[in-house]
């Protein structure tokens, strides 16, 4: 077998090659980092569970005619996605105060905002991707008016649908970040969903216990970050009740050094 190419490597994901012309393969490791990457660590199992999780939720918004990435999942941490030219904007929807709005504006966690707010991030590692304003997006022509029209609508849709999925299963959908890249479709580009959906960038809080079933376990040291996150999958219909059906068949194909 040939082996694939990288075509880069981010701190949860790798991306290669894909088999046709303007396809890559999008692989989930269990790698974690917090904290602008100064505290790391791995959460064994965590690529499995958000490879499914982002799956069903991309497939989820495909249905409701939000324009995503997703082709299809083709194994436990790889699926097939659409090649997007990333638009260097990380997209911040919130619901509930918690994590960098607490600090800034001394809001106190857990505070329902009324209204939702949508804020952008400037993804840029060595900055420590700084909030930026619309003004700074135009400015410097990261994304175009119309684009940032499409992000917006898109993001706002996206809220709807996901506290609604969330809300269903008992779980508060706080906080979550997308990412939106451009689809080349001959000389005609247009913005679609990309990345992922998964614990790693959303939080949820349970309902009733308001447990936290996302990355604040890694990042706050609270521990059971799989469990959380299956809780979740098990939740979303992805695991059989009781059951860790996807994490014992990893450890198994690992086990026999696939
Ligand atoms: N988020 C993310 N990647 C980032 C920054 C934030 O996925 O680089 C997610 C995070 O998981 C949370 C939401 O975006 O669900 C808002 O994060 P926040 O601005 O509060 O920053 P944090 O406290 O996570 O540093």
């Amino acid at each position: 077998m040939t082996r694939r190419r990288q075509i880069y490597e981010g701190k949860a994901k790798i991306l290669y090659e894909g088999p046709e012309p303007g396809t890559l393969i999008q692989y989930f490791k269990d790698d974690a980092t917090a904290f602008n990457a100064q505290k790391k660590g791995t959460i064994n199992g965590k690529g499995v569970l958000n490879n499914r999780i982002s799956e069903h939720i991309f497939t989820l918004l495909g249905t409701i005619g939000v324009p995503t990435h997703f082709i299809r999942r083709l194994n436990m941490r790889e699926q097939l996605i659409r090649q997007v030219e990333i638009i260097p904007i990380e997209v911040v929807v919130r619901n509930v105060a918690a994590g960098s709005i607490v600090k800034r504006l001394g809001i106190e966690e857990g505070t329902q905002l009324p209204r939702t707010i949508i804020e952008y991030y400037y993804k840029d590692d060595a900055l420590g991707d700084p909030m930026v304003a619309d003004e700074h997006i135009a400015c410097f022509g990261w994304a175009s008016q119309e684009e940032m029209h499409d992000i917006a609508d898109m993001a706002i849709r996206v809220n709807d649908f996901m506290c609604g999925l969330f809300a269903g299963i008992g779980i508060r959908l706080v906080d979550f970040k997308l990412e939106f890249g451009r689809f080349f479709d001959n000389d005609y580009s247009r913005v679609i969903l990309a990345d992922e959906i998964s614990p790693d960038g959303c939080r949820l809080w349970d309902m009733t216990t308001g447990e936290k079933l996302d990355k604040d376990r890694f990042r706050q040291d609270l521990g059971g970050e799989v469990e959380a996150y299956q809780e979740i999958a098990r939740r979303l219909g992805l695991l059989p009740e009781g059951e860790n059906m996807v994490l014992d068949l990893d450890k198994h194909r690992k086990s026999k050094g696939k």
